[in-house]
């Protein structure tokens, strides 16, 4: 049974977009099944969201009624803290999440503060698109501000929903890529996205073999590993940043660190002028999600396909 709820007025600085595509995030999921504690039920997920704005409030100026629109993880912010006037609205206090105490997008409609909805580039197909406003934007974020460039060596684990992105992305900012998976089968898709190198990240000997090498390796996986062989493979200076999230705490050894002035850090989804950017460049240099498409009344199959690891890569629910 479809869950209706009634929205309100809109509020002055809102819009209310009509959608058409959402995409399906790790996130969701655990939303859904309140792994966070954060979940309040009924609950709607979804916040990779793409359509067409169908109201604006009195005060906003920039949208208007019919334009082509996106709206990702984030849906309001104070806009007066350090980090909104800075422009990173995503390290807000008050950051507010789509589909946190808010209704999100595996729906026909959904609202945001007008600040958080992005227009879509034309080049942009919208399924394509959709995965960009939370994926997207998440491996992004961290090869921008780790200044990869064509000296770089990158280093993506996981070739999923959100490494397949990283790959393309990491390749137009014109690194060397290696692409890391478990899975040996992955690796004509992983050099297909961009890959300059493959490694089996379950052959001890291939990893052992990247020490040294890299000057970011950029982790989407939601999966414990020996990290420590990750640091290994770092150049001094070099950093680890975390985008997925693995289950138990990390527990590395401080020497490598210390003797290669190496990082580790972690880094969450983008504010709207990085979104903006992220859609600029995707639209620019053709970087796509691989999609698969289901009907938004099929949402349940989908989250159960997506729970089996068995999108190849990310699930889009369609109106
Ligand atoms: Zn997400
Ligand atoms: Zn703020």
């Amino acid at each position: 049974m479809p869950y209706h709820y009634d929205p309100g007025t809109l509020g002055p600085h809102d819009v209310e977009i009509a959608i058409t595509h959402c995409g399906i995030c790790h996130s969701d999921l655990h939303l859904i099944s309140n792994d966070w504690g954060v979940s309040q039920y009924p609950f709607i997920p979804g916040h990779e969201i793409i359509g067409t704005v169908a109201d604006v409030g009195d005060a906003v100026r920039l949208l208007a009624v019919g334009q082509r629109v996106g709206l990702g993880w984030q849906s309001n912010s104070c806009g007066e803290c350090e980090w909104c006037s800075r422009g990173l609205e995503n390290l807000c206090p008050a950051s507010e999440g789509t589909c946190v105490h808010r209704n999100g997008g595996y729906a026909d409609s959904v609202r945001a503060n007008a600040r958080f909805v992005i227009p879509i580039p034309d080049a942009l197909k919208s399924e394509a698109a959709a995965p960009l406003l939370c994926g997207g934007i998440t491996v992004y974020n961290p090869l921008r501000a780790h200044g990869v460039n064509p000296s770089s060596r990158v280093g993506i684990v996981g070739i999923g929903g959100l490494g397949h992105i990283a790959i393309q992305f990491a390749r137009v900012f014109g690194a060397e890529v290696t692409a890391f998976s478990t899975s040996a089968n992955k690796e004509e898709e992983a050099r297909a996205l961009g890959a300059h190198h493959f490694v089996n990240s379950r052959e001890s000997k291939a990893l052992k073999e990247v020490a040294g090498t890299l000057d970011l390796v950029l982790t989407t996986i939601n999966a414990d590993q020996d990290w420590g062989i990750y640091i290994q493979a770092l150049r001094p200076t070099g950093t680890l940043c975390f985008v997925g999230v693995p289950p138990s705490p990390l527990s590395v050894h401080a020497f490598p660190l210390i003797s290669g002035h190496k990082t580790i850090t972690g880094s969450n989804t983008g504010s709207p002028w990085q979104l903006k950017e992220m859609l600029d460049v995707a639209a620019r240099h053709g970087v796509k999600a691989q999609v698969e498409l289901f009907p938004m009344a099929k949402a349940n199959d989908a989250i159960d396909k997506v729970k089996k690891n068995k999108v190849r890569y990310r699930a889009v629910l369609a109106n």
